[in-house]
């Protein structure tokens, strides 16, 4: 797409978003409510994909990496650890007259608001998290956060994981999770949410090991998300400059998408040395050290984090996929050429005509058969323009149209989401042929 459209790229997907039933504004029948969204019919299967996608290439395929699924509340404690209750917080300013918030580092004028003209108060900091209570007698409840990052209770469960299980480090814990941040400027449609989901690996290894596991995970998330988009261009490391970098950072770097509005973090590798489980272990008493079983030696792991957006990459997920381009009918077609390992369905079936019994009865058939296998769809109404026009838009890889040649020698027709271009082949080979074309043509991803 032209580099002049890309202004209006977000609206227009906005717009397929709610059209189509992927992301609508959550609570929107009361005005909305700013950073918080919901994904809907076609939304939800595609984001369970996005992370089942993410969870099998970094977990199931791999013996060094497991899993956990931690809860949203943890011990208030953990957030003292981690230094967020102290520094977790954006300085923002206040115009005194609209009372709209702006961060400091956002504006240009730190006098005059930039909605009204208003005079701007003096900065303040601001904590970012969300505070709940546990307990329900009054003047007994706790004061507690709701996760602000996905992995505080990865290193809460370090210990449980090496006890429980069979890791040996070097070894990967990873989590999808929710996190929540009371942003003061919520903006981008998915971009910058309060309420959004993190998936995050922290990889421990030796501590003499930590410049080649480094080395090793920033190549390849980066040939992960290469893999899952079309357009690597819009792909590209940025280093953190040095006073960008926590004091136990030897480096890091983000994996930044070229959005519309710039350059913008995806996914984040730290190098997190000893830090979070020496602060673990400090402010709990518990010994978090590892016992190498070979050489025994003792020694605190250190760690490399790898932590990205669910919901923000998902959004650069469609930016990336979305298309427009003219039919030769002269027609504008709006097209997601999404991995077929995202798509909502796999393939959509379609009989010709809805009013001709026997056709239904042999759709019908197909779909009962495919769908035991793969996320299909299923679309009886009459237009197959407007069929083929709303798979396109949700990126449904293949439409299968059954029609009356087909009652004559059991073919169908299976048409191409990109390309257009139309095949006809027997039903019987349909699921292997299906197979075949998932597994090849768009399976990418072998790291
Ligand atoms: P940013 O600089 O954009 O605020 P961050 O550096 O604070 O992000 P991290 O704390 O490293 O982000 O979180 C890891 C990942 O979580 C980010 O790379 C981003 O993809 C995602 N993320 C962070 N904040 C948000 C948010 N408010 N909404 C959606 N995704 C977010």
């Amino acid at each position: 797409m032209a580099e002049n459209n890309q202004s209006d790229l977000v609206s227009k997907i906005v717009s397929l978003c709610k059209r189509r039933g992927i992301v609508f504004q959550n609570s929107e029948i009361y005005g909305g409510i700013q950073g918080f969204y919901d994904y809907g019919p076609v939304g939800s299967l595609m984001k369970i994909n996005w992370k089942n996608a993410w969870w099998t290439d970094n977990v199931v395929r791999r013996r060094d990496v497991v899993g956990i699924d931690g809860a949203i509340i943890t011990h208030p404690r953990v957030w003292e650890a981690s230094g967020h209750v102290q520094n977790f917080t954006d300085t923002l300013v206040e115009c005194k007259s609209c009372h709209k918030r702006f961060r400091v580092d956002q504006i240009e004028d730190q006098k005059k608001c930039a909605e009204c003209g208003g005079q701007l108060t003096e900065p303040k900091k601001y904590n970012l998290m969300f505070k709940t209570e546990i307990g329900v007698i009054e003047g007994e409840k706790t004061t507690a956060y709701l996760k602000a990052e996905a992995c505080q209770t990865i290193y809460l469960d370090f210990k449980n994981v090496v006890d429980s299980s069979r890791v040996k480090i070097p070894f990967g814990i990873a989590q999808i999770g929710k996190a929540f941040r009371n942003e003061i400027t919520p903006k981008n449609f998915l971009y910058r949410l309060r309420e959004f989901e993190q998936w995050d690996i922290q990889f421990f290894t030796h501590p003499s090991e930590m410049e080649k596991w480094f080395e090793y995970w920033k190549e390849n998330r980066m040939n992960w998300y290469k893999s899952m988009l079309n357009d690597p261009s819009k792909l590209r490391f940025k280093e953190h400059a040095k006073d960008e970098l926590a004091f136990y950072a030897k480096k890091a770097f983000d994996i930044e998408y070229d959005a519309p509005w710039g350059w913008s973090e995806m996914e984040g590798i730290h190098w997190r040395s000893d830090y979070d489980l020496t602060q673990h272990s400090k402010f709990s008493g518990q010994d978090l050290s590892y016992i190498d079983p070979i050489t025994h030696e003792r020694y605190l792991p250190w760690i490399v984090e790898t932590s990205g957006g669910v919901d923000r990459n998902f959004f650069f997920m469609l930016l990336d996929a979305y298309r427009e381009e003219e039919t030769p009918s002269g027609e504008t077609r709006t097209y997601l050429k999404i991995n077929p390992r995202i798509a909502a369905y796999k393939i959509a079936i379609f009989p010709l005509a809805a009013n001709k019994p026997e056709l239904i009865t042999k759709a019908e058939g197909i779909f009962d058969k495919l769908s035991q296998k793969y996320s299909v769809d299923w679309d009886d109404s009459s237009n197959i323009g407007k069929k083929y026009r709303r798979q396109d838009e949700i990126g449904t890889p293949w439409c299968l149209v059954v029609d009356f040649q087909t009652l004559e020698d059991n073919t169908v027709t299976i048409r191409d989401r990109d390309t257009m271009s139309q095949i006809r082949i027997n039903v019987d080979e349909v699921d292997s042929w299906l197979e075949k074309q998932l597994n090849s043509k768009y399976e990418n991803i072998k790291s």
